[in-house]
């Protein structure tokens, strides 16, 4: 285990923003290593809650392809000429079997990689649910105590990846490509009910009519949707753009940060964050309960068992669930 002293010194030069103490942070938040979450734990005692600079988190997502790399890379120009300091959160769901589509991300992002106030962090999915890593969280709050105005967190939409993503960000942004039939998908108008801003990428060339069709689709749509009391009427927003001709990148920019002034002059940016910090704190709850519950030999053992048995029939999954539940209460005499 990492000795405390080392601890403060390294939570000290993440404060500093020193960018190597960054790095290691996130690679110990990032450990699923018992001996590393108790690191985490004692890491994180190290910054005071609060003592830091707010950052605006936004979440980007979109099918793979559809340009947010490119996009990213042009708002990231825009952001460092700006003298915004930008940490991109890159979560990658196949960087676990082959190291290459992390490295395939940075190089996509090429004009941000050289920048002085640029940090890209590409993170694996792991065998997380719903596609993003429970770390990602910590990494997000390690890079706002290290100073960063801006802080993107790029996921591959793939459904739950998106909705995780929405409860890690102050700001979700979906982007998709033009599409080629007329109707919108079911699947993509879920998605409206927790995306705040819609960007339709690649508004260019013999793409132009479709990606603008698609624009159009999506914002009538939006009329249909549930009122959401966390962003103005008439939201969201669908915005058609060119990431490659850098055109309306800066429009987005401004609806972001639009977005985020109402929410804080309207009391829903603290209320967001509020329960955003509970989500997270239930979802380590339940995964440390599994942990501690497989790691005991009685029940780790009960729980191989039972698995086989609703795997090959011989039990339901209910009654397994409450055979396992007794169990567990009798062992650890709980009401
Ligand atoms: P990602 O997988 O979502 O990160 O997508 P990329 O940024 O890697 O882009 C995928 C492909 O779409 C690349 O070949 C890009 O050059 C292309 N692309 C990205 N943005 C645009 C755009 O605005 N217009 C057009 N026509 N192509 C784009």
């Amino acid at each position: 285990m990492t000795e405390p002293i080392k601890l403060e010194a390294l939570a000290e030069g993440v404060r500093r923003g020193n960018r190597r103490d960054l790095s290691r942070a996130i690679t110990i938040v990032e450990s699923t290593r018992p001996e590393n979450r108790a690191d985490t734990a004692a890491l994180f005692n190290r910054f005071r809650i609060g003592s830091h600079r707010e950052a605006l988190r936004v979440g980007i997502s979109g099918a793979p392809g559809v340009g947010k790399s490119t996009f990213i890379n042009r708002l990231g120009v825009a952001l460092a000429d700006k003298g915004v300091n930008l940490a991109v959160l890159a979560v990658d769901p196949t960087s676990e079997i082959t190291r290459g589509s992390i490295l395939g991300d940075k190089t996509r992002m090429t004009d941000l990689v050289g920048q002085k106030n640029v940090y890209i962090r590409p993170t694996p999915t792991g065998l997380s649910l719903g596609g993003v890593p429970e770390s990602a969280k910590d990494t997000v709050f390690l890079l706002e105590q290290a100073g960063f105005d801006v802080i993107i967190v790029e996921t591959t939409g793939v459904g739950q990846s998106e909705i995780s993503v929405a409860n890690l960000t102050d700001i979700f942004v979906l982007l998709i490509a033009p599409a080629g039939g007329d109707e919108l998908q079911g699947v993509k108008r879920g998605i409206l009910e927790f995306a705040d801003i819609v960007i339709v990428n690649k508004f260019d060339g013999d793409l132009k009519e479709a990606a603008s069709r698609t624009a159009a689709e999506y914002a009538s749509s939006v009329n249909l949707q549930p009122k959401r009391k966390e962003i103005p009427s008439a939201h969201p927003k669908t915005l058609a753009i060119s990431a490659i001709l850098d055109e309306g990148v800066e429009d987005v920019w401004s609806e972001i940060s639009g977005l985020a002034d109402w929410r804080k002059e309207n009391g829903h940016w603290l209320t967001k964050r509020q329960s955003q910090e509970r989500h997270w704190f239930r979802r380590e709850i339940q995964s440390a309960l599994v942990a501690m519950l497989e790691r005991s030999p009685t029940i780790g053992t009960m729980i191989g068992e039972m698995e086989d048995r609703v795997s090959n029939g011989s039990i339901n999954r209910h009654c397994a669930v409450k055979e396992l539940s007794r169990a567990i209460r009798e062992l650890w005499l709980l009401d």
